[in-house]
């Protein structure tokens, strides 16, 4: 392999945490984990996959283009898109066959129109606001919504849905008590209204791994189908409570190799700004990796593992290189495996790890990993 660097993602992993999940959730309840951002950095077409063949029943995406791509690589399973998707592309979201999130009788119109040029059913979501103010229609104005869609040929109401705003940030789960509260409300009034709504979904990861209450007929989880905790207060609650006991298996392994060695003075600088200055005769491992590839320049005091062992990174992150100190490691040569991220030995840099020295969440450190660097499945 000619690759300067690549994410070895574990099938076995994404299929434990799949099932587990199932275990959680029941058979009824659908399973519709969230591939959205390149499947959380690990690949959407083959996560999709693996996830589908470990028992997910939906999937659900961000945007358009992710949907046209699962088609094109021939996933039949239910698609719900859950970000917005302009008037253009609505005739396309429906050409896929996807599902739908609503918020705005604009949209809706324009959906109607798409849905007639299309000759198709359109299945629509409402997104209810609950309290994070993002797309949404207040419960004031549901039902009148509900209504106005019921009016459009070839519109179907089949879920309702809303997204907590804070669940995994904190301890206290009061402000998501409030929302599940307006959720059912929001139900409620549907139903008095004498509108059906089969699909009702709330639960992202955390809400799902705490929250049994908030499984209706539907879960979207997100990061946890990839084995990485929500957050340390999710996990703080969780251990709490034990409500269920699962083992989440972390997926994403991330590599390179070093390109060059050098054995060099003490007092001499490391990289740009001269930030770092040897103290001592210093190995010095040069390694092709750098901030093009998403390795956060904002890294200060990380390291890398090389031969199981931890390597501590020397001087400021480039575009496309970084240098880490081997002095104390034995047996280093050029070309040796370097893991940025993931397991070496008995050493291990999570997500959650390498989110801290960037002063970030985990969420973030595998997404922003390039989609142009190869995802191989192990
Ligand atoms: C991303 C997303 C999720 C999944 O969130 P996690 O915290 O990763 O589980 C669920 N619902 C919506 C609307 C989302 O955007």
């Amino acid at each position: 392999m000619d690759e300067l660097t690549w994410v070895e993602i574990s099938r076995s992993a994404l299929e434990n945490n799949i099932r587990e999940f199932r275990r959680i959730i029941g058979p009824k309840t659908l399973l519709g984990p969230c591939v959205k951002a390149n499947a959380y950095g690990h690949g959407l077409v083959e996560a999709a996959r693996i996830f589908l063949s470990a028992g997910a029943d939906w999937l659900s995406v961000n945007a358009l283009f992710e949907a046209r791509e699962l088609r094109c690589a021939g996933i039949t399973a239910p698609l719900y898109v859950l970000g917005y998707i302009p008037p253009e592309g609505l005739r396309e979201a429906l050409d896929l066959d996807c599902r739908l999130v609503v918020f705005s009788k604009d949209h809706i119109r324009a959906l109607a129109q798409a849905a007639q040029a299309a000759c198709r059913q359109a299945r629509v979501h409402i997104k209810v606001e609950t309290g994070s103010n993002r797309m949404g229609v207040r419960l004031d104005g549901l039902v009148d919504f509900a209504r106005f869609i019921q009016k459009q040929k070839l519109l179907e109401i089949e879920g309702l849905a809303t997204h907590f705003a804070n669940i995994e940030d904190t301890t206290d789960h009061s402000f998501a008590e409030l929302q599940l509260q307006r959720f059912n409300e929001a139900s409620g009034l549907l139903q008095s209204a004498g509108i059906p709504v089969p699909i009702r979904h709330c639960a992202n990861s955390a809400a799902t791994i705490l929250f049994p209450k908030t499984h209706f007929e539907m879960v979207r989880l997100g990061i946890a189908g990839y084995g990485m905790w929500p957050s340390n207060e999710t996990y703080v609650s969780f251990v709490k409570e034990r409500k269920n006991n699962f083992h989440l298996a972390p997926a994403f392994t991330w590599k390179t190799r070093i390109a060059q060695l050098k054995t060099i003075p003490a007092g001499e600088f490391v990289g740009y700004g001269c930030t770092y200055k040897t103290s001592h005769k210093t190995r010095l491992a040069v390694i092709p990796v750098g901030y093009y590839d998403g390795y956060d320049r904002g890294i200060a005091g990380g390291h890398v593992l090389i031969r199981g062992r931890r390597a501590a990174i020397r001087g400021r992150i480039c575009m496309d290189i970084l240098m880490a100190e081997v002095t104390d490691i034995p047996g280093v040569q050029s070309g040796d495996e370097v893991v940025l991220m993931g397991r070496s030995g008995d050493e291990c840099i999570s997500a959650e790890l390498f989110a801290q020295w960037a002063a970030t969440i985990n969420y973030e450190v595998t997404t922003r990993v390039n989609e142009r660097i190869p995802r191989i499945l192990v």
